[in-house]
């Protein structure tokens, strides 16, 4: 089994390297497939998102990757095509995601015992529609007065990842499904979210649904976070949402997520390149070692993907070994170690 892995800049390497250790401990037949990406792709290829690191990707479908640093209003990158066009997206993320048509974003949240506080009963899943809304690059200046930028929903876009939700809930058991909108102040756009979701709602009569302002969302997560089962939403409110649910966890380093379509997965932490702790070892892998863990699920691995989360959550629980987001003197490198020990144990059924 070929998987991809871009590394990424800022902590990204080394919670990579952890993540890819903890996966290599489980003794599947995996062979890794560097891509390069940003500085690395320019290094050889002089481009940050080459055509060839795209070929890469789509002939691999399954990768895993690192966050990558985007430069406040700096972030737009360029890919160019087989045919030499080229079409211009918001930041690296964006680009890799739009290009291998990957449309959702699935990010659980799941309270740790021991960590989680009075969050520790949480367990939702946000799924993100990744294609579209702010975040479509479709925004220009006007001079130096004024800037405007198109807030895109389409049917197609609305509709395919409410199918995703529901069809999610049905295969894991899930409950309920709230869609997370603003479709009292964006009637138009939000409003037509809501209808799309609706509309598939009605074919999920087994499923309950429900919706909800993105503002009062916010606010029941932190009081009453057990009301979420599954929250479907758009592009922006689910990356707001999902970094405020991975705090609510206990830090950012906690939280995973993959990006999914049809031809193709890439699974990444939900948090950015941490520029602030790059190469000192401290960072917290969890993030991207769930992230493996949901990365495994996917191809069908549920046994090793079942023991990663088993063994990674129980060291956190125990937290005699806790890196320094969660309080603890931890590097990343003994933080993984223990998870690989605890590992080991639980495949051999100790
Ligand atoms: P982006 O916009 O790309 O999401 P950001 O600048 O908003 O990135 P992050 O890079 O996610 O933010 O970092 C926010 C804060 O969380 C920083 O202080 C960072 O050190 C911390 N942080 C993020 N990820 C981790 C991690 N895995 N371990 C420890 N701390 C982390």
């Amino acid at each position: 089994m070929k998987i991809g892995v871009l590394k990424g800049n800022g902590i990204g390497p080394e919670i990579t390297e952890a993540a890819l250790r903890v996966v290599d401990a489980c003794g599947l037949p995996i062979e890794w497939v560097n891509i390069p990406i940003a500085e690395e792709a320019i290094e050889k290829y002089g481009h940050p998102v080459p055509p060839e690191s795209i070929a890469m990707l789509k002939d691999v479908k399954i990768a895993i990757k690192g966050p990558i640093t985007v430069e406040k209003g700096k972030g737009r990158v360029t890919c160019i095509h087989d045919d030499g066009s080229e079409h211009v997206y918001p930041s690296f993320n964006n680009a890799i995601r739009r290009e291998l048509e990957l449309f959702v974003c699935p990010r659980p949240s799941r309270g740790i015992p021991g960590i989680s506080g009075t969050h520790e009963k949480m367990d939702l899943i946000i799924m993100r529609e990744l294609t579209e809304d702010v975040y479509s690059a479709i925004e220009h200046r006007i001079g130096d007065v004024a800037a405007e930028c198109v807030k895109l929903v389409t049917r197609t876009a609305a509709e395919r990842v409410a199918r995703y939700a529901f069809d999610y809930a049905r295969k894991y058991g899930r409950k309920k499904v709230t869609c997370v909108h603003k479709a009292n102040a964006i009637s138009i756009a939000d409003g037509f979210f809501l209808e799309c979701f609706n509309r598939v709602a009605a074919e999920y009569p087994d499923i309950e649904s429900n919706d909800l302002f993105v503002d009062a969302t916010t606010f029941y997560l932190v009081k009453k976070p057990e009301m979420f089962d599954v929250i479907v939403t758009t592009n922006q409110y689910g990356d707001i949402l999902s970094d405020l649910c991975a705090g609510l966890v206990g830090s950012l380093g906690l939280g995973p997520g993959a990006n999914i379509g049809f031809k193709g997965a890439v699974f990444e932490a939900c948090h950015g390149s941490a520029p602030d702790i790059a190469g000192m070892g401290i960072a917290n892998p969890t993030s991207l070692i769930l992230s493996a863990a949901l990365m495994l699920r996917h191809v069908g691995e549920e046994r090793a993907a079942e023991a990663i989360e088993t063994s990674t959550r129980a060291v956190l629980s125990e937290g005699k070994c806790l890196t320094r987001d969660l309080g603890g003197t931890a590097s990343t490198r003994e933080f993984t170690d223990a998870v690989i020990e605890r590992l080991r144990g639980t495949l051999a059924g100790v």
